[in-house]
């Protein structure tokens, strides 16, 4: 966790004692959450905070590359922690069951870029990729 706040502060962020609240409640908690449920586990630390300033910390750690955020197939919006340090490009695994978020460190783009590239005669310039499923342990729990 540290090491990610360190890499903040070395691309010239300010860390607020909100942001660092915000940071470490992801940390904790390894889940993907909406807006008002960081409010309401902010108020369970005892940290007040309105909809728009947790928008706007959400906002600038998603330009930061810290946090992202997704919509599902209703359209709510949610929000999750990127753990990985290195900062190349990956893709990440969440579970719909319990909310966790794994790591994907690698990307098969490619195939599609070339086709696209090729076939189309036009220039990728980013893509993003959605996946959702259930986790192993709640395979194992629900099995
Ligand atoms: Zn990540
Ligand atoms: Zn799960
Ligand atoms: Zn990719």
């Amino acid at each position: 966790m540290d090491v990610l706040i360190q890499k903040l502060r070395d691309s010239g962020f300010k860390i607020t004692p909100k942001i660092r609240a915000i940071i470490n409640l992801f940390n904790d908690k390894d889940q993907y959450m909406c807006v008002q449920e960081i409010q309401t586990a902010l108020e369970a630390r005892n940290i007040s905070s309105g909809l728009p300033t947790i928008y706007r910390i959400l906002e600038r750690l998603e330009q930061a590359g810290i946090i992202l955020s997704f919509k599902n197939r209703e359209r709510q919006v949610f929000y999750f922690l990127c753990r990985s340090h290195h900062g190349s490009h990956h893709h990440h695994f969440v579970c719909r069951k319990c909310r966790c978020v794994r790591e994907v460190p690698l990307c098969t783009f490619s195939v599609i870029q070339q086709h696209i590239e090729t076939q189309l005669d036009a220039t990728v310039e980013n893509h993003m990729l959605h996946i959702e499923g259930i986790c192993s342990q709640c395979r194992l729990l629900h099995s």
